[in-house]
């Protein structure tokens, strides 16, 4: 690794949004921060030293980095840079962002106006943590191999899919939970979202312990019931 970080001497750095983003390549409505990082600027916590590491060393891929993996808790980000484009290029396939555009009758959007229609779906359908405690989505959204899916969308024709090559398809982990009978229910003091499957939320009081049997559980099911291991997006120590 020292030898493809290179020093603090050579380069002037814009500074970013520090830290957490950068670590698990946060991603919503079809854009994913990965594609805007340019480079990080850190300290290694055991050395001191002031190192720049580039997108490419960072090995980003859908909600992973290596800030998750093998670099977990090597490094103390303190800058991130991004290059951003000067060209409004805005993904409307996403989720229900046409429908929402469509009710409000805007044709193009501007930046300002989709942000605001992002916001207000994403307030619409996920709890507040400071109302109530959760860390967003908990579960990975699985890849599985397309043969895979052939024999589940002959069981579950309406299962929701999105295309990722010729040989695999992701599946929304929250539909399968939803499926196992998960949706607004509780195990102790930890329990599922009652409006979007994929969040656990704490119902009051509940430790780390009940969250992680309820997270237990649902892999249980959703593995019993489709056959697909799910994996907690959150890190869990
Ligand atoms: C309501 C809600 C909705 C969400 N929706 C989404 C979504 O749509 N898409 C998505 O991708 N995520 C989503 N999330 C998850 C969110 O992106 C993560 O919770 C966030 O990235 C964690 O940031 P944090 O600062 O709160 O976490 P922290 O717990 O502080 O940090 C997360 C990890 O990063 C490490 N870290 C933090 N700062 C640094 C640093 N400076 N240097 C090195 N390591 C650091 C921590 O050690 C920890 O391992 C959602 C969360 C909530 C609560």
């Amino acid at each position: 690794v020292a030898q493809n970080l290179h020093g603090a001497e050579n380069l002037s750095l814009i500074p970013g949004e520090v830290g957490a983003s950068a670590v698990q390549n946060i991603g919503a409505y079809g854009a994913e921060v990965k594609d805007l990082i340019t480079e990080i600027e850190a300290i290694e916590i055991k050395t001191g030293h002031l190192v720049y590491i580039t997108n490419a060393q960072c090995e980003y891929a859908y909600r992973q980095s290596r800030f998750k993996s093998d670099w977990k808790d090597r490094f103390f980000i303190t800058h991130v840079t991004y290059r951003l484009s000067r060209n409004f290029v805005p993904h409307l396939d996403y989720g229900n962002i046409r429908g929402a555009l469509a009710e409000k009758g805007i044709a193009t959007p501007t930046p300002s106006e989709l942000r605001q229609i992002i916001i207000d779906i994403r307030n619409e359908k996920l709890p507040d943590p400071k109302v109530e405690g959760n860390a967003g989505s908990f579960f990975m959204n699985p890849i599985v191999e397309r043969g895979q899916f052939e024999v589940l969308q002959k069981l579950y024709p309406n299962m929701p899919h999105y295309i990722i090559d010729n040989e695999h398809v992701k599946i929304p982990a929250g539909w399968m939970i939803e499926q196992c009978g998960w949706k607004g229910k509780t195990m102790g003091r930890a329990g599922v979202h009652h409006k979007q499957a994929l969040v656990l939320v704490n119902k009051g009081g509940a430790d780390g312990k009940e969250v992680l049997a309820l997270c237990q559980q649902i892999q249980l099911d959703v593995q019993a019931k489709f056959g697909i291991t799910i994996h907690p997006e959150v890190n869990i120590r």
